[in-house]
């Protein structure tokens, strides 16, 4: 088992964690994604989730923005900076940097591009590990996750495999697998995450434990890891088919 324990390999990890969290609080959507991945992860219950999906476009994106609009502010020494991090990840990029050239730095960009892509890819279960924990940034997220799902304004072209969807267009429901419980009743601590009542046996004989999703599958919610949530059997039936935010409460350490 310990054995699956993972490294944390980049100590300045919450640099590109703000970005995210920022990201989602002022409700930037999905832009410049891979709609197929989308489709895929949305649909079925999928270990790279929707939010490394998220996480990957965001940063590339980002970054992308700095180095076209920001580039003349760009130094030698960011350049080296990302170099190293990309080490870090076992990344080797191309290393050729004229800064006396015309937009040096988006060149040297552009010739990274897909070593950009693979250090973000890289660096997303280390945020996901963090983010997986904060219900009240994964609320939002999900939130966002509903705007492209109902696509109101036919921004994007999502491929819905055959049979995935209702006719109203929301998506089907799907067996909530294994590993997915597991995670969420962990993170959860095995606790309703709406009246905190404890459902792993220990200290109540009543043990009926709900996988709920955070955004119902109705409201345009996803099957997706990061949309659910524990709960017991009576805040379950009162929810039913609402949106409704969990508690965000917290046991301190001492
Ligand atoms: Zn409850």
């Amino acid at each position: 088992m310990y054995s699956q324990l993972k490294e944390y390999k980049y100590k300045d990890i919450y640099r590109f964690l703000s970005i995210v969290q920022e990201s989602v609080e002022e409700e930037v959507g999905f832009w410049n994604f891979n709609e197929e991945m989308f489709a895929d992860a949305a649909t079925k219950f999928n270990k790279t989730s929707l939010l490394d999906i998220y996480i990957t476009t965001t940063l590339f994106n980002y970054y992308h923005r700095e180095f076209r609009k920001n580039g003349d502010c760009i130094e030698n020494d960011e350049i080296e900076r990302w170099i190293e991090i990309m080490k870090v990840y076992g990344i080797h990029p191309n290393i050729e940097y004229d800064e006396d050239a015309d937009d040096a730095s988006l060149v040297w960009f552009n010739k990274n591009v897909e070593h950009f892509e693979n250090l973000f890819e890289k660096i997303s279960p280390e945020l996901v590990h963090i983010l997986f924990n904060d219900k009240q940034f994964l609320f939002k997220f999900n939130c966002l996750l509903q705007d492209v799902i109902k696509d109101e304004n036919k921004d994007y072209n999502i491929p819905w495999p055959e049979g995935s969807l209702n006719g109203d267009g929301t998506i089907k429901r799907q067996a909530i697998p294994k590993w997915v419980k597991n995670a969420v009743y962990h993170r959860d601590k095995g606790h309703c995450v709406f009246c905190c009542k404890d459902l792993s046996g220990l200290v109540n004989i009543l043990k009926q434990s709900n996988y709920d999703h955070i955004i119902p599958l109705k409201q345009f919610g996803t099957n997706d890891p990061c949309n659910i949530q524990l709960t017991c059997e009576e805040c379950n039936k009162r929810k039913g088919a609402q949106v409704k935010m969990p508690k965000y409460k917290y046991q301190s350490w001492w």
